[in-house]
């Protein structure tokens, strides 16, 4: 049966051949890539390495040099990936939590504003899905209380806000090229940061990260040409059953390995960080006719991103808030061959795991709860095919409760 992956980049014939071919040439790909994404982002340097997850805890890790012990919070949106409550927790900080606002999913700026910063060592942004949060705002505060703004761009590579590259905001930005984000590679992240002493600090600690292993480059380079096969619909059904892939899960793990980026993979990033443009537009144009499908529909919510956001929508967020609806939604585009998600499960302060490890905090996030209970995610890759829109309208309309 032919099944639309909830998320993903085509990638075609002459991109594995032709990108994993400059991979051999190491040293050329990574050092064009990092400076693309330095460029891109407005940043002076970049580094690559292995995951979203390891830019973080050397981004964490640089941020404790240059500040000192004394600040051992970290400000994280009410709802975002596990990964960046799991890389504080690992980075021996605690998770303050802020709650979002559930129109646009950017932090509570209001709240944001009455917290107490004299122990935070910095904010992290989120960026969900491609849409930027209030990062402007967000900037600007994290200057004025004197913390560090980790602008987390994960998902959000191309994305733009008032003119400016989300990942570009702040002290330090990262990306990541994991299998569901803006541009993949199976596995692997950068940073890009500013400041001389951050960047010191973020030198030293990435020259003291091993190199990947032979064997884990090999791994990737014969992952990246299963999924060039198999994310296309007419396999994905099958795909969707390769549990070597890890497709669709989101465990809370603060254990990872930590290498740089392989050279053989950085030819493949820079290959579809150049035509980044026209990957996100073909994305921004399913989530545009998505969104324009499920208008009205009673009971459905759709996202209000902050104004003056260009959002390149890695997936779309639909809110639909009584849950069994939501359960009975999800199920019945699965069936119909359309990958759609709950996303995170949990709001950050009600993941198990972190249960009794939150720094203190007298203020509520229901935003950041009501979403995890409300949203689930459509695709909006190369992939979707044209009447998506509309197959999608029925079911919602032949799941009206
Ligand atoms: C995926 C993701 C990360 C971690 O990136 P990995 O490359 O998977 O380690 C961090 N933050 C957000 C918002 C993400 O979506």
């Amino acid at each position: 049966m032919s099944y639309i992956a909830p998320a993903g980049t085509p990638l075609s014939l002459s991109d594995l051949v032709l990108g994993l071919g400059a991979g051999l040439r190491p040293r050329d790909s990574s050092e064009q890539l990092a400076a693309l994404l330095a460029a891109h982002s407005g940043q002076p340097q970049c580094w690559l390495v292995r995951s979203g997850r390891t830019s973080m805890t050397i981004l964490f890790e640089a941020m404790k040099r240059v500040a000192g012990p004394r600040r051992d919070e970290v400000v994280v949106p009410g709802y975002t990936c596990y990964s960046v409550a799991a890389a504080v927790e690992r980075a021996g900080l605690k998770v303050r939590i802020c709650d979002i606002d559930p129109q646009t999913l950017s932090p509570d700026l209001h709240q944001l504003q009455q917290l107490d910063f004299s122990s935070v060592l910095c904010i992290v942004s989120a960026n969900l899905y491609g849409i930027p949060n209030a990062l402007t705002e967000i900037e600007a505060l994290a200057k004025d209380r004197g913390v560090f703004l980790l602008d987390d761009a994960a998902q959000s590579l191309g994305a733009r806000y008032q003119g400016r590259a989300v990942g570009g905001f702040g002290d330090a930005g990262l990306y990541s090229f994991d299998k569901g984000k803006n541009i993949t590679t199976i596995q692997g992240g950068a940073i890009v940061a500013r400041g001389d002493a951050l960047r010191r600090a973020i030198d030293e600690l990435v020259r003291a990260l091993p190199e990947p292993s032979f064997a884990d480059t090999t791994g990737d380079a014969v992952k990246l040409a299963a999924y060039w096969l198999l994310l296309r619909p007419t396999l994905y059904g099958i795909t969707q059953r390769m549990p070597f892939l890890g497709l669709g899960r989101t465990p809370y793990e603060t254990i990872y390995p930590m290498s740089r980026y392989s050279g053989l993979l950085a030819g493949m990033a820079l290959r579809l960080a150049r035509r980044l443009d026209k990957i996100n537009s073909a994305r921004v144009g399913n989530a545009r006719a998505l969104h324009a499908a499920l208008q009205g529909l009673p009971g459905v919510r759709l996202i209000d991103p902050p104004a003056q956001a260009a959002s390149v929508y890695t997936r779309l967020p639909v809110f639909v808030a009584d849950m069994q609806r939501r359960q009975r939604l999800i199920e019945r585009l699965n069936a119909a061959g359309i990958g759609a998600t709950r996303s995170y499960p949990f709001a950050i302060h009600d993941i198990p795991e972190l249960a009794g490890r939150l720094a203190p905090t007298q203020i509520d996030r229901p935003a950041a709860r009501a979403v995890a209970e409300s949203i689930f995610t459509l695709p909006t890759h190369g992939y979707c095919p044209p009447d998506l829109g509309a197959r999608v309208r029925t079911i919602f309309e032949q799941t009206s409760r």
